[in-house]
């Protein structure tokens, strides 16, 4: 028997099925570049020696396609299902967080939010019924591209739907100059007044200031990546101290270009071993980066970055940090 998983971080863009994907572009109508199914995987996943040079390449190459697809409730609410239960009967992911933009699968406002996050929610449901064994929520992504009016109706939504499935609110996105985390922190405080977890991508790329004004003042429950942190003694204390979760997903920052070497993985994971740091294991999106939280695990036996005792605490921190409540 498999162990019971949790994974607290990947995007919808990047985890449903190229399969599924490809039957819903063709029942959409969706206008893709290719005829043949395999130039469409190709399209939407990376294999083994592929490399971004840039979280803004990842997101130009693979998610402008994944979002495009996904943008309709009916795209939604198949692409949510799918997900929830293929995550149980592959890697027996018990618990399930899955975060999305609403506001990059609308067509630019063509399509209503609220039948956007409802089919999301219904598709969760659905995979829940299916899957009685299984616990799962919804988190909203905000945009760091998004002007501070548009991620502001991200978290209305989120507050609307908290008490049908939505348990936390995010802010995800390639870095752009004009963004501004303090801008945004009247927001995150709001979320979380309002019973929501909030979890931030920051310390991933860009610089380690930023992660810092996060966790002494914003104090988000988890961040996304967090991994800039390793190179500084004083913020992993200030992480540990703060009992902030890391949410570390390790064949995407290698995919990414975000770590550079499997050395360089080790040495960033053990500084949060040494540290005392939480962190939880995840894949960032299975179907994309062709991993699941099975693989990602016994690569980093394989190169011994973690032992499986590390692992296992490792989960056991995921049950701990997860924002679902006995849903
Ligand atoms: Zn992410």
């Amino acid at each position: 028997m498999m162990k019971k998983r949790a994974e607290l971080h990947s995007h919808l863009g990047s985890s449903v099925d190229p399969v599924i994907m490809w039957t819903i572009a063709h029942q959409q109508g969706i206008k893709l570049p290719s005829k043949d199914y395999w130039d469409f995987e190709e399209m939407i996943t990376m294999s083994a020696d592929e490399r971004n040079t840039s979280l803004e390449e990842m997101d130009r190459k693979y998610f402008e396609w994944t979002e495009r697809i996904q943008s309709s409730p009916e795209a939604l609410e198949v692409s949510v299902h799918s997900v929830i239960g293929g995550g149980y009967r592959k890697c027996n992911i018990v618990l399930q967080e899955l975060r999305f933009n609403p506001m990059r699968r609308n067509r630019s406002g063509e399509r209503d939010l609220d039948h956007i996050i409802s089919a999301s929610l219904r598709g969760m449901d659905r995979a829940l019924l299916e899957y009685p064994q299984v616990k799962a929520g919804i988190l909203l992504s905000m945009d760091r591209r998004f002007s501070i009016e548009q991620n502001e109706i991200i978290l209305d939504k989120a507050i609307r739907y908290a008490k049908d499935g939505v348990v936390g609110i995010d802010i995800a996105g390639p870095h752009v100059k004009d963004f501004s985390m303090e801008a945004h922190a009247p927001l995150f405080a709001r979320a979380r007044d309002r019973g929501l977890g909030v979890t931030i991508h920051t310390g991933e790329e860009g610089s380690v200031d930023e992660m810092r004004y996060v966790v002494t003042t914003i104090k988000p429950n988890r961040i996304g990546h967090g991994i800039l942190a390793a190179q500084d003694p004083s913020l992993l204390e200030l992480v540990r101290d703060a009992g902030i979760t890391l949410e570390i997903c390790p064949t995407s920052n290698l995919k990414n270009s975000i770590i550079k070497s499997v050395d360089e993985l080790r040495s960033t994971l053990r500084a949060f071993v040494d540290s005392g740091v939480k962190f939880t294991i995840n894949t960032d999106g299975p179907e994309m980066y062709q991993s699941n939280l099975a693989d990602e695990e016994a690569f980093l036996l394989k190169e011994n970055i973690l032992t499986q005792e590390e692992i296992d605490r490792a989960t056991a921190w995921a049950f701990d940090a997860t924002f679902i409540a006995g849903r």
